[in-house]
């Protein structure tokens, strides 16, 4: 039995796994204290559980230490304290912050912000993989550079990033590296020691587990980085970000990440398996699909694909009902902007609207999968058979004529 809408949507939130409610609980019920009173049981047990969460966060990633996880509200706040924090800490040793052109806002606004305070920014540009090129990034490092924020797995083509060259470079040159890994950690395996990351931003929403909690990770030893803080106060997670823990949300965030030490070797062979029967289906069912990004270095969970002469806005609405899906670009909003990330990627004018992006999560079912295919065919069919332009160019008429139109991989 198919539970509909089919959620397909997990770059933007994953359902959360039953397991890590089950840890929450009893913290929203009778484990309410406040984990900075160490006076009372109440407070000890809520401070017993927030590190064991930190425990199990930076087991997951590698970490030397627990203490090199602070909890913040997600990985929108942890990118904003990890950029501005080190460019205000590091203000004195240089004023140059190097990214790329397909990081997420909370990174290239944060780099934006940090532009009006007179800091310089390089912005890497990405081939039509969407990865950036090491030459241009060694060549854009110079004496006054203090950061590089490079993100481990894109949000909307789910491209990742040679992540371990990057951190070796960073080494090399004695600047510090960071990357937004809210799309990576949980999906791929990343250890924050072998790949020479010295900041790293998790989100538990993306990983099975709650909304409103993550963590940056913040390198302890070689070298030890130090960060201005974005929220004074009490001086909680070690005076980097104030304010009174959120303990039901710490705990389901650690057993989320328990979980995907355990399951990311199973999980991701099962979703590529399924990623790859939606890819298949989807290709074998029609003509004209592009596929966005590099399909080598990409999450197992993700396709982003462009249906040429399907506004992606028409197809989502046709769809709503039984299949819960995300434009790859931004256009349901009142001011239709295509995704920064696709113009990044050089996608066509003419196909900017038209790509979908489906992110497959840990409880999708082959049939959910089947069912999937067979809709988009028909919704992608029903659409074109209404467009004129498909109808001249590509209509069953030009196919015949052109049998090459049975869609490419970029
Ligand atoms: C979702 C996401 C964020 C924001 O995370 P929140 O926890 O929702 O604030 C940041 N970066 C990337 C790459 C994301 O996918």
């Amino acid at each position: 039995m198919i539970k509909f809408p089919i959620y397909l949507d997990s770059h933007s939130t994953t359902p959360v796994d039953p397991r890590v409610l089950k840890t929450m609980k009893p913290f929203l019920e009778e484990e309410f204290g406040n984990a900075s009173s160490r006076f009372h049981l109440y407070g000890r047990r809520a401070a017993k559980a927030v590190e064991d969460a930190r425990e199990m966060a930076a087991d997951l990633i590698g970490a030397s230490s627990a203490e090199e996880i602070i909890f913040t509200s997600g990985a929108t706040e942890s990118d904003n304290l990890a950029l501005k924090g080190a460019a205000e800490m590091y203000r004195e040793r240089g004023n140059h912050i190097i990214t790329t052109a397909i990081e997420h806002k909370a990174v290239l606004d944060s780099c934006k912000a940090l532009e009006r305070k007179g800091y310089e920014v390089t912005c890497l540009k990405v081939d039509r993989q969407g990865l950036i090129d090491l030459e241009e990034l060694r060549v854009a490092i110079n004496d006054r550079t203090i950061l590089i924020s490079v993100m481990a797995a894109n949000n909307e083509i789910g491209v990742l990033e040679d992540i371990g060259a990057i951190g070796r470079l960073a080494k090399e040159r004695g600047v510090l590296f960071h990357t937004d890994a809210a799309q990576a950690c949980g999906r791929i395996p990343l250890r924050v020691e072998e790949l020479g990351i010295d900041l790293m931003s998790l989100s538990s929403h993306k990983m099975y587990g709650p909304k409103g909690v993550g963590a940056l990770y913040v390198r302890k030893k070689n070298p030890r980085v130090r960060l201005v803080p974005l929220i004074d106060g009490g001086g909680h997670e070690r005076g980097l970000r104030s304010g009174t823990l959120n303990v039901p949300g710490i705990a389901g965030f650690g057993a989320a990440c328990a979980l995907a030490k355990k399951e990311v070797p199973a999980d991701s062979a099962r979703l590529l398996s399924l990623r790859e029967r939606l890819r298949k289906g989807l290709f074998d069912s029609l003509d004209s699909v592009f596929i966005n990004g590099s399909m080598e270095r990409r999450l197992a969970c993700n396709l982003n694909v462009s249906f040429a002469y399907v506004e992606a806005e028409s197809l989502l609405i046709e769809l709503e009902k039984e299949i819960a899906v995300s434009s790859g670009a931004a256009c349901m909003s009142a001011n239709p902007e295509p995704s920064h990330v696709l113009k990044a990627i050089g996608v066509e004018e003419d196909l900017l609207h038209t790509s979908i992006r489906f992110g497959l999560h840990r409880f999708n079912t082959e049939e959910e999968i089947d069912f999937t295919v067979k809709r988009v065919a028909e919704a992608v069919r029903k659409i074109r058979a209404q467009s004129p332009i498909y109808g001249l160019t590509r209509g069953p008429a030009a196919a015949k004529e052109n049998p090459a139109h049975t869609g490419r991989e970029i």
